[in-house]
């Protein structure tokens, strides 16, 4: 066995937190070997926000054929081919496999392709397809993500996850979704407007646990309106294969056929047989690394950021995360990150965006609060005849008049919320919203017009 070669910083795993962490500590000097056992990009890249935001638009083609009509277009016969949608998104995928390849590259980054173990608390093995290598590290960080879980249940072997869907054969004329978080709503939708009957299956009263109780209700009628079957109250007792067929048999013994079920009830953390525990490195709740507020473990020279510590689960998190570890290990250790007014998007049609807290949440926080609420149809939809409408919700802290919640339920929510985020951030007032001056016609003017407060 050769020695070990030495780096300054050894990064497991190449998604979004590692490939980001791996390119700054090299631009700051440091020696950077990164191990990645798949393919570079991880969750995001290869079957997470990047493709499934490129099947949502596949999907929005549907109801752009039938609002077509009322502006005058005859589109004709359409049909859809899975195929095509599945080998030019995989093309694409490839690709930016390939630019995050250059980019670790042109960082002078040495990427390791295998699996990766911790040896001890400055040592990593890691296992290649030729046979295996060690590295000894200043620091080592964890940036290993996390993956799909479904609950046991007889036939838990015929369900899918997320992982699967992207390439799913053939297309699924019939779709069972159970959950009610972003990726069952993201799919149901995604499913739905590519021509699938999609039946969804959640076991609470309204979807979307921990948004806004407004934005969850309307997002519910939408998502019907758009041809969802969505389901409350639901939970799944077992599921069979009976010819060529699956059944799906509730616990109230209704039985639901399908010709694939998509199981979308949580991601947990890939923190198991990395020889963390044996390195001493603590693990909380559904096996998270736990770290401290400067992303440190348990054990000094080891580091974890990401979904690996299950606390928000997006890349721009990891992303913002990788650039303090990065900064703090090998700059002048002056970023930091906030996790308040955290911006997201579901990508659900219509889309949600929010920031901030929801009525419920701003309420036990601040005490009193002031909502402005306003539900219309779009412009868009006077002609095109589509029964779809927006949302749009301000929540303010009565006592400083700072804005502190911003909900859309809407086309292309996820672009208008983002750029309300910077004023969120910077602290706007109900006043400044007030005194800036709407872009017109659009949607997102209505945030800044909305005077009169719900009573
Ligand atoms: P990952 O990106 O998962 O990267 C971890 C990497 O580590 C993987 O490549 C893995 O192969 C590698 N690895 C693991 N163990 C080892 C080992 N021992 N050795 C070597 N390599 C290893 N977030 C958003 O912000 N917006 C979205 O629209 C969005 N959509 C999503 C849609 C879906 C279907 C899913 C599943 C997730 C979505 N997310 C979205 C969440 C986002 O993808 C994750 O939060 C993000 O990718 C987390 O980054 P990470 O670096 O922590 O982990
Ligand atoms: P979520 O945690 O968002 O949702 C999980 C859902 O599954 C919840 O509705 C939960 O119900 C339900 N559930 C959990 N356990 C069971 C069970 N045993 N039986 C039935 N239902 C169950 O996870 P997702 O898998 O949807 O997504 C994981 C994370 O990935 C998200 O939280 C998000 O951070 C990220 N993501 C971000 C996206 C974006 O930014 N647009 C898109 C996709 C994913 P309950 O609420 O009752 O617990």
């Amino acid at each position: 066995m050769p020695d070990p070669s030495p780096c300054d910083f050894f990064v497991i795993g190449g998604g979004s937190g590692g490939v980001r962490a791996a390119r700054m500590a090299a631009r700051l000097g440091a020696r950077v070997v990164l191990a990645e056992a798949a393919a570079l990009g991880g969750t995001c890249v290869n079957v997470g926000c990047i493709p499934k935001k490129l099947y949502s638009y596949a999907a929005h083609f549907a109801d752009d054929f039938r609002d077509a009509a009322g502006f005058g277009w005859h589109v004709g016969e359409t049909s859809f081919d899975w195929s095509v949608l599945k080998a030019n998104r995989a093309a694409e995928i490839q690709r930016l496999n390939g630019v995050y390849g250059k980019l670790l590259a042109d960082a002078g980054v040495q990427l390791v392709t295998g699996w990766a173990t911790v040896v001890d608390a400055h040592t990593v093995h890691v296992r290649t397809a030729s046979g295996s290598e060690s590295f000894t590290a200043n620091h080592i960080l964890v940036a290993t993500g996390g993956h799909p879980t479904v609950p046991d249940f007889p036939g838990r072997e015929l369900v899918l996850t997320s992982d699967d869907v992207f390439d799913l054969e053939p297309f699924p004329r019939r779709l069972l979704v159970v959950g009610g978080g972003y990726i069952a709503c993201e799919f149901a939708s995604i499913f739905n407007g590519l021509g699938s009957r999609v039946v969804q299956l959640y076991r609470g009263e309204q979807v979307l646990r921990g948004f806004d109780a407004d934005v969850r209700q309307f997002i519910a009628q939408e998502l019907r309106k758009h041809g969802v079957d969505l389901r409350m109250n639901c939970e799944v007792a077992s599921v069979a294969k009976a010819a060529g067929e699956l059944v799906a048999t509730l616990k109230d013994g209704t039985t639901l056929a399908a010709d694939a079920i998509l199981y979308a009830t949580g991601r947990v953390p890939n923190a198991a047989n990395l020889g963390l525990e044996e390195a001493g490195v603590k693990f909380e709740g559904r096996g998270a690394v736990v770290v401290d507020q400067h992303y440190q473990t348990s054990v000094p020279s080891i580091h974890a950021l990401g979904d690996v510590t299950d606390r928000i689960q997006l890349t721009p998190v990891a992303l913002g995360e990788a650039m303090v570890v990065a900064q703090r290990l090998f700059g002048d250790g002056k970023r930091t990150l906030g996790y308040d007014f955290i911006p997201t998007a579901v990508f659900t049609h219509p889309n949600i965006g929010t920031v901030g807290f929801s009525e419920e949440e701003a309420r036990q926080r601040y005490g009193e609060v002031t909502i402005f609420r306003s539900e219309f149809k779009a412009l868009k939809h006077t002609l095109s005849g589509s029964a779809e409408r927006t949302l749009m919700k301000l929540v303010v802290d009565t006592a400083s008049d700072r804005v502190v919640g911003l909900h859309m339920v809407g086309p292309d929510a996820g672009e208008v919320v983002q750029g309300f985020a910077v004023a969120m951030k910077a602290g706007a007032t109900k006043a400044v919203f007030d005194a800036t001056i709407g872009i017109h016609p659009t949607a997102a003017e209505e945030f800044v017009t909305m005077r009169d407060p719900v009573r």
